[in-house]
């Protein structure tokens, strides 16, 4: 027997277009969501293929952003990849034979090419930036114009080095080292062996000049490191 007998005829009939209303809404909010679902999974899928292929551009928007009062954050070289130059001064392999040849050449004309530095650890460059800071009496804001924070020098990749002119000790780490043959030597040949001075006067980065500071933009793995800060220099 039918449940609705028990219920009169007229009632029957409202309860009906009531359930055929209801479904009808259900069906309709079905779709509707299923509709959502279809625009949100192909957005989804479009914005990750969109994703792959921005991925490298947004690394670097993302080391940009990640900058710290002008510098930019740098990974430590792995040991393996280090080479003792001189006493103290380890570098990344690969600029080994370049600063050398480097050197011997400038030599041939009579000019001292001296490296200063060249790889220092994240640890190393967090002395240096707070030692300096107390010693100068610089709040850490001054002090980044002049040093790294720790984690953020081009020094702790290995492919950068600070040049001296041996004939001039007093200019080490000084402006004036500008003046002296060593750096008139450097302007003129370094870019062919792929070193670039990173911090010229008035670099969009806004770090304090340093004719002493180069890095070496010569094989892939160097030129993907200092990516982030070249596109600094080309479109800011
Ligand atoms: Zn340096």
């Amino acid at each position: 027997m039918n449940y609705q007998d028990d219920i009169p005829l007229a009632r029957r009939i409202k309860s009906i277009k009531t359930i055929t209303t209801k479904s009808f809404l259900r069906v309709g909010l079905l779709f509707l969501g299923l509709g959502i679902s279809v625009t949100f999974l192909a957005n989804k899928s479009f914005l990750s293929q969109r994703k792959s292929l921005d991925d490298s551009i947004n690394s670097i928007e993302t080391r940009q952003n990640k900058s710290l009062l002008g510098h930019l954050p740098y990974k430590e070289a792995s040991k393996k990849d280090l080479i003792l130059f001189s006493p103290g001064i380890y570098v990344h392999k690969d600029i080994y034979e370049k600063f050398k040849e480097m050197q011997f050449m400038a030599a041939q004309r009579g000019v001292s090419l001296q490296l200063l530095s060249g790889y220092r650890s994240i640890n190393l460059q967090r002395d240096i930036f707070y030692e300096n800071k107390s010693i100068r009496n610089q709040t850490a804001v001054e002090r980044s114009r002049d040093s790294a924070p720790p984690g953020y020098s081009e020094h702790s990749t290995g492919y950068a080095i600070d040049v001296g002119d041996g004939n001039y000790p007093d200019t080490h780490f000084e402006v004036e080292f500008e003046q002296t043959p060593a750096y008139k030597w450097m302007k003129r040949f370094a870019s062919k062996y792929h070193f670039v001075l990173s911090f010229p006067p008035n670099n969009k980065q806004g770090v304090t000049y340093e004719p002493w500071h180069w890095r070496f933009e010569g094989t892939v793995n160097a030129l993907r490191e200092f990516d982030a800060a070249n596109k600094i220099i080309k479109f800011k």
